[in-house]
């Protein structure tokens, strides 16, 4: 088995579990596991971004005896699959500040700088939050882009936005502000001022430049990813705001 391979749940399937003993991916009818030491965490962790070796750690760390036997036969059952090969290599633009080049650079080598006129998706890359108003300019321009911050626990990729098609960030502050009454007086002072060094080291952002491409490929409409420096990978999902002028953009 190859053990750079970076295998993924099949697309459109999720983790569920069945019984005590059982886990289940996917649905109708879904490939049923049993719940051995590692399993749930190797299927939680498979995003196409992780190797197979890697997850063959992750799981002999949940107490599998052989981490590879175990990520061997999810495959041969079909409860992992290889991803799909890249029809095609993204045009991508990255705007980052000299804090993120490990990141731009990393970007940038999974991906095709544009050859002239205008790449598919630009790239704006921050230590700190990125100011909403440029983000928004790009927006009204009808420029895809892909927000990608270096916060100071965590990176945060995210929202994908395809003007008009997809939620923008101002839809993603909305959502958070519905847990915080204080976010949008905050948001508006985003990228005002930023913090004097990166939090996240290279390799951090060699693995979210990883994550980031991931999304780009395989592209959900409102998902904001957040990573943690352990490699902890949460996606959480902004729907449009009804009061939202993105959507109208088209009109
Ligand atoms: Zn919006």
């Amino acid at each position: 088995m190859d053990g750079a391979l970076r295998p993924i749940l099949p697309p459109g399937a999720v983790l569920m579990r069945r019984r005590r003993d059982q886990l289940q991916v996917g649905s109708r009818p879904g490939v049923r596991v049993a719940d051995e030491p590692g399993a749930g965490r190797v299927l939680r962790r498979a995003d196409g971004v992780i190797t197979v070796a890697r997850l063959a750690q992750i799981a002999e760390q949940d107490g599998a005896p052989d981490g590879h036997d175990l990520v061997r036969r999810l495959l041969a059952v079909g409860a992992l699959v290889r991803p799909e090969p890249m029809r095609r290599r993204l045009a991508i633009q990255v705007r980052s500040d000299p804090m993120t080049s490990t990141f731009a650079a990393a970007m940038l080598a999974g991906a095709d700088e544009p050859a002239g006129g205008r790449p598919s998706v630009t790239v704006v890359a921050t230590a700190g939050e990125p100011s909403r108003a440029a983000l928004r300019q790009l927006c009204e321009r009808g420029i895809a882009h892909l927000a990608v911050s270096f916060l100071e626990r965590r990176a945060r990729i995210g929202p994908l936005v395809l003007p008009s098609r997809t939620p923008c960030m101002d839809c993603y502050d909305v959502m958070l502000g519905r847990h915080d009454p204080g976010w949008a007086a905050v948001a508006v002072q985003f990228g005002a001022a930023r913090p004097a060094r990166c939090p996240a080291s290279p390799a951090q952002q060699i693995v979210t430049a990883g994550h980031a491409l991931s999304l780009l490929e395989h592209p959900r409409p409102g998902a904001v990813i957040l990573l943690d420096p352990t490699g902890e990978r949460v996606e959480e999902t902004a729907p449009f705001d009804v009061a939202c002028p993105c959507q109208l953009l088209a009109a």
